[in-house]
């Protein structure tokens, strides 16, 4: 009777040890120690093309390396099955337009078609829907920003142009890649031989410098771990995140390009947020912005929740205002930069949260 029981209770003690000890595993942590310094996303426009797109797959995979693909619809139209390939090899699918116009050149229905088409033909092959969009030359306006929203894109720009479009030697993009830092993302094609051929150079030396390529997250745009789920990673030195590449919410939300390229919040409710992991409880938060008048305008901080603190903008003089030692939650925690205290006699901008 008395051993009977106790085996029992050996077996509910290692079935409990069992379980207990998956979510220990390594899958658990956010940031992986052979990438100390960040991630970085590597980007390819305008493919894929039958000429190019296998070879570059081929030397990316050689590499160790992933990268974000913004896809044209119509050469996905025409090529599926090298957009399963580019799943298969690892990558991530964003939306480059269909025909690659000037799209603020367009009528807001041919913007809008452009786009859906190209989710249509993307989510028709790998069964995904895209939430990044890249608009051909970077060009872009309030109008397509609205189309994009409506549609669940986020737009990505670059920091980093490789110029490879224009030319650039092979040496010349390793040498962009090369200034690329944690988060950041880099402009590429493909299209061209000396773009393939900077391929494992750009891998050597992002490896030599601590760095990984990531995902870009649709939460903010920027590169972040490939299992980063929309979080950006742990901040070191210093993050900066721009306003207008975080999430927008409240009834006047909008993107402002004077007294700088920003977000103005208009009333009480407006907010921006992004979700960040943080691997410990204290930091320092300071925002550049402005009152668009000589009131006082005021921003909270809001993590996970809970208001931090309140940014005060005296003038219409771009300045940074700093909470220090701010205590929060760690793991992924979600930052809300909101209008609570507008009496209507301002607005706020705001250009960039930094973390430090
Ligand atoms: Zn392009």
């Amino acid at each position: 009777m008395f051993k009977a029981k106790l085996v029992k209770g050996a077996l509910a003690l290692m079935l409990f040890g069992t379980l207990f000890s998956i979510p220990l595993m390594p899958a658990a942590s956010a940031a992986d120690a052979s990438c100390p310094n960040g991630y970085v996303a590597l980007t390819f426009d305008d493919g894929p093309n039958p000429g190019n797109t296998t070879n570059l797959l081929n030397a990316l995979k050689q590499a160790g390396l992933r990268a974000t693909m913004f896809n044209l619809g119509q050469n996905v139209q025409n090529n599926p099955a090298l957009v399963r390939d580019q799943v298969a090899a690892g990558m991530w699918i964003g939306n480059h337009s269909y025909s690659h116009p000037h799209m603020t050149s367009l009528s807001s229905s041919q913007m809008s078609s452009e786009i859906t088409r190209t989710q249509q033909a993307i989510q028709a092959i790998t069964g995904t829907a895209p939430k990044l969009f890249r608009p051909p030359y970077g060009e872009t306006n309030a109008t397509l920003r609205s189309i994009l929203a409506q549609n669940g894109l986020t737009e990505v720009l670059w920091n980093v142009d490789s110029q490879d479009w224009n030319g650039a030697s092979t040496a010349q993009i390793v040498a962009a890649a090369s200034r690329l830092q944690n988060g950041d993302v880099i402009l590429m094609h493909d299209q061209y031989q000396s773009t393939l051929q900077a391929i494992p150079q750009i891998a050597q030396n992002l490896k030599s410098r601590g760095l990984c390529s990531g995902m870009i997250s649709p939460a903010t745009g920027r590169a972040v771990a490939p299992d980063g789920g929309g979080t950006t990673p742990p901040p070191t030195t210093g993050t900066k995140i721009e306003a207008e590449s975080m999430t927008k919410s409240g009834q006047y939300t909008g993107n402002i390009s004077s007294p700088f390229n920003g977000v103005a919040l208009y009333a009480n409710n407006d907010s921006v947020k992004f979700t960040q992991y943080f691997a410990t409880g204290t930091h320092n938060f300071s925002l550049r912005g402005a009152s668009n008048n000589s009131n006082m305008a005021r921003v909270d901080l809001k993590i996970g929740g809970q208001t931090k603190g309140t940014f005060y903008f005296g003038g219409s003089s771009p300045a940074v205002y700093t909470l220090n030692n701010v205590s929060h939650g760690t793991g992924n925690q979600e930052i809300e930069l909101v209008v609570t205290a507008d009496n209507g006699t301002w607005d706020a901008f705001i250009d960039y949260l930094e973390i430090h």
